[in-house]
């Protein structure tokens, strides 16, 4: 299978060319599908299986054959640590170089200042830390109503670091009607719990 079976458009496919890539790694191969259909995805995979490019594509790939320019974010991304959401912000630069989305990094130990500039202009994506998004928020710099594409990343470690709440918290503001992609390195009870709660009639895939 090719990235271009998967029905990613042109411009993502030419990004996906120049980062080096030539075939989809299984996950990426599984979940692409079943997110541009608008599933939920309940995905069980490490760091190291390609799964930032199993959301990130699709949802590069959905946004921009909607409107051309939000004010509002469509899409959040939480994952628990500021590395890895400045990994899957460097992820999306690469794979999004051609499409015109924007993005802000929303995360603890960098500049509220310069974060609140962004989110004033209007960003499509938003990729961030519990504690920092939910900072933003009640100082009333976001606005997640049009927010309908969640992935919480990493939701174990989330788990082990005490974010569970804030996630809660972070997914009731925003609206019910909404796509969510779920990822974690383990299915543990208390995951598979929560998973339930976030997700409904997901495509569970494993690798
Ligand atoms: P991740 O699991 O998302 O952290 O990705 C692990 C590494 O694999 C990253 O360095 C990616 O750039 C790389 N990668 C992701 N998808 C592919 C692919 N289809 N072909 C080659 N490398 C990839």
């Amino acid at each position: 299978m090719s990235f271009s079976d998967l029905g990613l458009n042109p411009k993502l496919l030419q990004a996906i060319e120049e980062v080096g890539y030539t075939t989809p790694t299984p996950i990426q191969e599984q979940a692409i599908p079943y997110v541009l259909m608008g599933r939920d995805v309940l995905g069980c995979a490490q760091t190291g299986t390609g799964k930032t490019a199993s959301f990130t594509l699709p949802m590069i790939e959905m946004l921009s054959s909607g409107r051309a320019r939000a004010r509002m974010p469509r899409s959040l991304i939480l994952t628990p640590t500021r590395e890895l959401a400045a990994q899957i912000s460097e992820n999306f630069e690469n794979y999004g170089k051609h499409s015109k989305l924007t993005k802000a990094l929303l995360i603890g130990g960098s500049s509220f200042a310069d974060q609140i500039k962004l989110l004033e202009r209007g960003v499509d994506v938003l990729i961030a830390t519990p504690g920092r998004l939910l900072d933003l928020f009640e100082r009333g710099k976001i606005m997640l109503v049009d927010t309908k594409l969640l992935v919480i990343d990493e939701a174990d470690r989330m788990l082990d670091m005490g974010f569970i709440p804030d996630v809660e918290k972070i997914v009731s503001l925003l609206p019910p009607l909404r796509q969510t992609l779920f990822f974690s390195a383990t299915m543990a009870p208390e995951i598979k719990k929560l998973s339930d709660k976030f997700l409904s009639n997901p495509k569970e895939i494993s690798v």
